[in-house]
């Protein structure tokens, strides 16, 4: 075939986060040329930590990159829930042996770079994969054969596919799905990184933990082989205008979190260099695929942050999408359908379940709490790890668990 036969052939993939590269990783060992067409000046990715699931592992494995993932992660024993107003544990869910064993995969914490990292060195490793940057991808036209993304500087690329993996604001999705902008949800996360010895020695834990409150949590884990704590914190405030990764004062992010206990506060204090990003998720759509055309990662499904599982789908995603290519050799606009027919009820499941979480349990006050407290603390270890089988135990290829 010439080369320009060939350079029609490649799969398109806007957007270079963690889903992007992930599934030009995946795509790329399975004999097909990538071009990764990215807006920003630069591959990278903002922000600290990042939780990874058991699920993410299996992802990595399939991927081809688990042994670079693997050493990058900080192993943690537990994933902790305090009563922010008591200072009380509310439940812990040990993530030690028995867990490893029964998901086949550990639980980890793990620098976002670090993670973009690992699939970015993949990609540069791959003779497969071309990557750009200065390319934002506004839009897409198609025929029988090929599909062809127009770029906001003007230049086009054709290929045999489209992948839309353009994140919250996609372009991409504005083509597929047209449902306009995504929602506001109203809560504001704040987030610091500290030097582990600026941690209150007493909540030096190696746990992911989460204090609740009323309209307000705290998250923190160790990150970067100990040096640093993550701290993002949240408060259910109304805000009404999307926002990423704006600088804030101490004092302002204080302003959500008076009525909290003194110890969640003094977490709060040793916080520094505060930045703030509004949340903003979708309602499940039933489809991501137009001929040729297809979303992936928060493009297709964004989440709020409440299962820790926006990047793990994403990495889900990516798995499945390389499968179903190489399940349907002759026929992409197929594989694309059954990529999307595999992902969408487990995606949907953690999107809705991921609100219902922001409510039920990260938020509630008064006797919303209490019941909170009553029935996690009902539960035995054995009843936690059977209530995430189904997320836990899946590899996102598309068995479906319901129980
Ligand atoms: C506070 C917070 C905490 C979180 N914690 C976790 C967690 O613990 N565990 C977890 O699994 N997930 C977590 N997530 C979710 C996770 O960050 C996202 O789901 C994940 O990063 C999505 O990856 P993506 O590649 O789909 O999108 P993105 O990371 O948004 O990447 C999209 C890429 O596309 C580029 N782009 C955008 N538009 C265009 C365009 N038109 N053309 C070309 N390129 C474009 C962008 O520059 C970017 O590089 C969290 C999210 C938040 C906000």
């Amino acid at each position: 075939m010439s080369a320009r036969g060939e350079q029609r052939n490649r799969v398109l993939i806007a957007g270079g986060g963690i889903g992007g590269l992930a599934a030009a990783v995946g795509l790329a060992q399975r004999d097909h040329a990538v071009l990764v067409l990215e807006k920003a000046p630069a591959l990278g990715e903002i922000g600290a930590g990042i939780q990874l699931g058991p699920n993410a592992f299996h992802a990595f494995d399939y991927l081809g990159v688990g042994e670079d993932a693997r050493a990058m992660a900080v192993y943690i024993d537990a994933l902790r829930l305090m009563d922010a107003l008591t200072a009380e544990e509310i439940i812990h869910i040990d993530l030690g042996e028995r867990f490893r064993a029964r998901f086949k995969n550990p639980y980890a914490v793990v620098h976002r770079g670090d993670l973009h990292g690992v699939f970015l060195r993949a990609c540069r490793a791959h003779h497969n994969v071309e990557l750009k940057v200065n390319s934002e991808v506004v839009g897409y036209e198609q025929n029988g054969t090929h599909v062809t993304a127009r770029l906001a500087s003007g230049e086009a690329h054709t290929g045999s596919v489209l992948i839309g993996a353009d994140g919250l604001w996609s372009n991409v999705r504005k083509q597929v799905v047209g449902d306009g902008p995504p929602r506001v949800a109203g809560h504001t996360t704040y987030r610091s990184v500290i030097p582990a010895d600026q941690m209150p020695e007493e909540l030096r834990w190696n746990a992911a933990t989460l204090w609740a409150g009323p309209k307000c949590h705290l998250v923190h884990y160790p990150l970067s082989g100990w040096k640093v704590f993550n701290l993002v914190i949240t408060c259910h405030n109304e805000a009404r205008q999307p926002a990423a990764g704006v600088p804030v004062s101490e004092a302002e992010v204080m302003q959500g979190f008076a009525h909290v206990h003194a110890k969640a506060r003094k977490i709060i204090h040793t916080g520094s260099d505060w930045k703030y990003w509004v949340l903003c998720d979708r309602d499940p759509v039933d489809k991501w695929v137009d001929g040729r055309v297809a979303l992936l990662g928060d493009a297709a499904h964004p989440m709020l942050q409440y299962m820790a599982q926006g990047a793990c789908m994403a990495m889900e995603d990516a798995v499945c999408l390389s499968r179903m290519v190489e399940a349907f050799p002759g026929d992409l606009g197929q594989a694309l359908e059954a990529y999307c027919a595999r992902r969408i009820l487990r995606t949907t499941r953690v999107q809705l379940q991921s609100r219902a979480m922001g409510e039920h349990v990260y938020h509630p006050d008064g006797a919303h709490a209490q019941l909170r407290n009553a029935i996690m603390r009902a539960k035995t270890q054995e009843d936690w790890y059977n209530t995430l089988e189904w997320l836990y135990g899946g590899s996102g290829l598309g068995e479906h668990h319901f129980g």
